[in-house]
C-alpha cells in the first residue's frame, strides 16, 4: 500500500494546443513544490500522480500543493493492488469507526479488464460497510463522506476532495512587477494576479530613517508568504527618501502623495523592464483613499506606458480583507510598522488632480538624477 496524492487540475483543458505548455508547468511547479520529499510525479490520463513522499510528509506535501496554481483538487489516496478484497480493507482503514456518519460510494473502472463493473463495486462495497460499520448509513444525495474507489492499472481508494488554488500554472503568463507595500491590499493583488498564471517581481519603496528596518522585514515577510503560492519573487527594495523629501520640498503639498505616486510608477517600471517584466501591478481599489479616485488613478497611468493591473479595483475592503485572511498575508499586513505612504500624507490631498497640472509640478524638479541613483542603489533579494 502506498500513499498517492491524486492531482486534478481545471481550465487547463480548455487551452487546446497550447495544453502540453500548460501541463509541463504546472507538472515543474508541483515538483517545486514537493522537492526535497523524494516525490516521483507523473501525468496519466488527465490526472497528475504524485507518489513516494513518506507517510510522515503527506499532511505537508497536501499542504504545500493547495498552494498550487492551476490545480482543481487534490485527493490524498492510497494505492493497492487491483483485488475487490485488497479495495474493501482499505476503505474500510480510511473510515471512522465511533461518529454516526452517512456515505456513499462512488467507484470508476477504466480498467475494463476487471472483473466488476463500478455498479457493482458501488454496491457491493456499500453493503460490506453497512455490515462492518453499524455507525454508518447510506445517503446517495447528501453522503458525508464519499468513497471514491478508482480502478487503473492500480486501485485508488480515498474519501478526501480538497479544494486546490484553482487559476492557472505560475509562469504560463508571462512576467508582471508588483507594487509592494506593507498594506493589506498589495500582497492580495501579486496573489491575484499569479493565479493567472504571472510570475512575480515585487517592488518596494522604504524612506529610511522615516521608515524602519522592521518595516523592510515585513514587506520581505509578506513577499514570503505570496511567493508561497506565486513561486520564487524577485523583490527590489528602493532608497525613496531623497525623492519623497524632495517632493515635499519642493511641490505643491496638497500634490505630494499623487507626485510620490508617479515616481514611484517611473521607477517600477523601469525595474520592471530591466527583469523582463511587462506590466505593473498595484493593490489600488477605487475610491479607497484620494489617490485612489479615478482622476488619480488617470494621473498615476500617465507616469508610465506599461499597462498597469489592478485587479482589486472593483473590491471593497472586507472582501480584500477576506482574501488575506484566506492566504495567509493579513496578520502580517497589520503589524503596525510605518509605511513611507503615510509618513508625508498632506492634510489636504487634491482629489481631482489634472494630468497637465501635475506634469507641470512634476517638472518643478530634474528628478532623473534621483530617480538614476535610487535606481542604482536598489537591493535586490530573491524571496520563497
Ligand atoms: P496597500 O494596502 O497595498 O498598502 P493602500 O490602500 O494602503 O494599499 P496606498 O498606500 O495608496 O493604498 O497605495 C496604493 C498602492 O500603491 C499599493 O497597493 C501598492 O501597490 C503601491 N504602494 C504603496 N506604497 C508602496 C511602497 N512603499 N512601495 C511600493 N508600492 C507601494
Ligand atoms: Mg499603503
Amino acid at each position: 500500500m502506498e500513499h498517492v496524492l491524486l492531482i486534478r487540475y481545471g481550465e487547463i483543458h480548455l487551452k487546446g494546443l497550447n495544453r502540453p505548455f500548460f501541463e509541463n508547468k504546472l507538472i515543474n511547479n508541483i515538483k517545486f513544490a514537493v522537492r526535497g520529499m523524494n516525490a516521483s510525479v507523473k501525468r496519466e490520463q488527465g490526472r497528475i500522480y504524485v507518489s513516494g513522499i513518506a507517510d510522515e510528509d503527506v499532511e505537508e506535501a497536501v499542504k504545500k500543493l493547495t498552494c498550487v496554481f492551476g490545480i482543481h483538487s487534490v485527493s490524498p489516496a492510497l494505492c493497492v493492488d487491483v483485488d475487490y478484497n485488497t479495495v474493501k480493507e482499505t476503505a474500510f482503514s480510511l473510515l471512522p469507526r465511533d461518529e454516526e456518519s452517512t456515505f456513499k460510494v462512488y467507484s470508476r473502472r477504466s480498467d475494463k479488464s476487471f472483473p466488476m463493473t463500478s455498479e457493482m463495486i458501488n454496491r457491493e462495497l456499500g453493503h460490506d460497510i453497512l455490515e462492518n460499520f453499524p455507525n454508518l448509513q447510506v445517503d446517495i444525495h447528501n453522503p458525508q463522506i464519499g468513497v471514491y474507489v478508482e480502478i487503473r492499472e492500480r486501485a485508488y481508494v480515498y474519501t478526501e476532495i480538497i479544494p486546490g488554488a484553482q487559476g492557472m500554472p505560475t509562469g504560463t503568463a508571462g512576467r508582471a512587477a508588483l507594487l509592494i507595500s506593507g498594506g493589506i491590499d498589495s500582497p492580495v493583488a501579486g496573489y491575484q494576479m499569479a493565479k493567472r498564471g504571472l510570475v512575480l517581481s515585487a517592488v518596494h519603496f522604504f524612506s529610511y530613517p522615516y521608515t524602519g528596518e522592521r518595516a523592510r522585514d515585513k514587506v520581505v515577510d509578506l513577499a514570503k508568504i505570496v511567493a508561497r503560492y506565486s513561486g520564487p519573487i524577485r523583490l527590489h527594495l528602493v532608497p525613496f527618501t531623497d525623492i519623497q523629501m524632495t517632493i515635499y520640498e519642493k511641490c505643491p503639498s496638497k500634490e505630494t502623495t499623487v507626485l510620490m505616486r508617479r515616481l514611484m510608477m517611473k521607477i517600477s517600471e523601469r525595474i520592471a523592464r530591466e527583469d523582463g517584466a511587462l506590466a505593473l501591478i498595484t493593490g489600488e481599489a477605487l475610491g479607497q483613499v484620494a489617490s485612489q479616485t479615478l482622476e488619480s488613478l488617470c494621473v498615476t497611468d500617465d507616469a508610465v506606458s506599461m499597462p498597469v493591473f489592478r485587479p482589486l479595483i472593483g473590491f471593497d475592503k472586507d472582501d480584500i480583507v477576506a482574501i488575506a485572511k484566506k492566504i495567509g498575508t493579513f496578520e502580517t499586513s497589520i503589524l503596525p510598522y510605518e509605511d513611507c505612504c503615510t509618513v508625508f500624507v498632506p492634510q489636504h490631498p487634491v482629489t481631482k488632480p489634472e494630468v497637465k497640472k501635475l506634469r507641470q509640478s512634476e517638472a518643478l524638479v530634474d528628478f532623473e538624477p534621483m530617480i538614476e541613483e535610487a535606481i542604482k542603489n536598489t537591493i535586490i533579494m530573491e524571496v520563497g
